[in-house]
C-alpha cells in the first residue's frame, strides 16, 4: 500500500483526503515510480478545491508534477533506480499525478532529472519553473535582448512570476516586478527586481495604446492586466501570456498588433513537446541560482497540501511549496 491524496467526487460533493492505496489501482503505463518530492501548483490547488475542471475523472490523484525513482520499467529508456522527473502531459487531470507516493504512466512522459540538481530542487522548479523557461525563450525568439529595454513579469509574489524573475535576471535582463503583496518587496528584490509594480500599474486605461513602458512581458494573471501590458509593449516587442490568475477573459483591441508589431505569444507546458522541454531543463540548470531558488521554497507534507490549496487560489503563499511524499 501507498500514501496519496485521492480527490472524489460523490453527487455534488467534492472531498480530497489523504490515502492508503493498493499499488494494483494504480494507472496503465510502462514506467513505475516510486515518487519522492512533487509540488504544489495553481492548477493542483484547483484540482483540490473545485475538482472540475482540470480534474477530468474520478478519483484523481491530484499532482501535475512528480519526481523519484524507477521502481519498474518496461521501457528500455528507463532501468529500475534511476532519477526521473515528469510534468504536465494531463498527469493530475485526466491520469493519477504526483501526490503520491507511487505513480505509473508511458515512459514518454517521464525525463531523466538533470544530474546537477536535487530531487526536490527539481520540483522546486517544476512545473513553474518550465513555464517560466518557456517564456523567456519565447521572449528571446520575438528578438528581445538585455539591451531591447526592461521587462515586466506579474504574479511576481507567485511560482511562476518568481521563476521567470529569477531566470530573466540572471540572463541580464532588467526586471520590473508586479505584485499585490507590498510585504514581499524585500524578497523580490533579493530575486533581483530592480523596480516594483503595484497590481493598479496595470489597470484599465481605455485607451487601445498607452505610453511605451516595457520592451517584454510575461504575464500570469491575464485579463485586463494582460491587455495594459500588451498596450504599453515598444515596438516589435513580446508578450508571453501563461496564466489565469486573474481572468480568462482578454479586453483588447489589435492596436498593440497592428501599430506596435507587437507579438502576443501564448504558453502551454502542459503539451509541450518532449525536444522542447528538454532544450528548457538543460537551461534551467545551467541558468537556476542554487540560493536564490532555496529562497522561494518552502517544504509541505502530503496532507499539508490539502490545506495549503486554497490559500494558493486566494494568492497568499509566496514562491514554491515543494512536497516531500514521504
Ligand atoms: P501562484 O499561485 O504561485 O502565483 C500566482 C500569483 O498571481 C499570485 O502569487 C499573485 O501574485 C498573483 N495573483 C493571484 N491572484 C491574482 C489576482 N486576482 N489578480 C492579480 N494577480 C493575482 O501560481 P503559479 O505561478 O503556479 O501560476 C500562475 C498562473 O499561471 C496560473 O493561472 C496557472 O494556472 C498558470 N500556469 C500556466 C501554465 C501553462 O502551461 N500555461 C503552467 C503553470 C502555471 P502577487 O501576490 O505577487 O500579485
Amino acid at each position: 500500500m501507498f500514501k496519496a491524496l485521492m480527490i472524489t467526487r460523490d453527487a455534488d460533493t467534492l472531498t480530497t483526503r489523504l490515502e492508503e492505496v493498493d499499488p494494483d489501482a494504480l494507472p496503465e503505463g510502462d514506467v513505475t515510480v516510486a515518487v519522492d518530492h512533487s509540488s504544489l501548483n495553481y492548477k493542483d490547488a484547483l484540482a483540490i478545491t473545485r475538482g472540475a475542471p482540470v480534474v477530468r475523472q474520478f478519483p484523481m490523484v491530484p499532482g501535475i508534477d512528480l519526481a523519484g525513482r524507477v521502481s519498474a520499467s518496461d521501457d528500455p529508456l528507463y532501468r529500475v533506480g534511476d532519477r526521473v522527473m515528469a510534468t504536465g502531459w494531463g498527469l493530475g487531470e485526466n491520469h493519477w499525478g504526483g501526490l503520491s507516493q507511487m505513480a505509473r504512466m508511458p515512459g514518454r512522459w517521464l525525463l531523466p532529472q538533470p544530474a546537477g540538481l536535487s530531487s526536490r530542487q527539481v520540483m522546486g522548479i517544476g512545473t513553474a519553473g518550465l513555464t517560466a523557461m518557456l517564456c523567456v525563450m519565447s521572449l528571446e525568439e520575438g528578438g528581445l535582448t538585455p539591451a531591447s529595454g526592461p521587462v515586466i513579469v506579474t504574479g511576481a509574489g507567485g511560482g511562476v512570476g518568481g521563476m521567470a524573475i529569477m531566470l530573466l535576471v540572471r540572463l541580464g535582463f532588467q526586471v520590473v516586478a508586479v505584485t499585490g503583496r507590498p510585504q514581499l518587496h524585500a524578497y523580490l528584490t533579493r530575486l533581483g527586481a530592480s523596480e516594483i509594480l503595484p497590481r493598479e500599474a496595470l489597470a484599465p486605461t481605455g485607451r487601445p495604446l498607452d505610453r511605451v513602458r516595457w520592451a517584454g512581458g510575461i504575464d500570469v494573471v491575464g485579463g485586463t492586466a494582460l491587455a495594459s501590458m500588451c498596450a504599453s509593449i515598444q515596438y516589435g516587442g513580446t508578450v508571453a501570456a501563461c496564466g489565469l490568475a486573474a481572468d480568462m477573459a482578454l479586453p483588447l483591441t489589435v492596436a498593440p498588433f497592428i501599430l506596435r508589431n507587437v507579438r502576443l505569444q501564448g504558453i502551454d507546458s502542459v503539451m509541450c513537446p518532449r525536444p522542447r522541454r528538454m532544450a528548457a531543463w538543460a537551461r534551467l540548470e545551467r541558468d537556476i541560482d542554487p540560493t536564490l531558488l532555496e529562497s522561494m521554497l518552502h517544504d509541505v507534507t502530503l496532507a499539508d497540501a490539502i490545506g495549503l490549496a486554497p490559500r494558493i487560489l486566494a494568492g497568499h503563499v509566496r514562491g514554491r511549496a515543494v512536497v516531500n511524499v514521504a
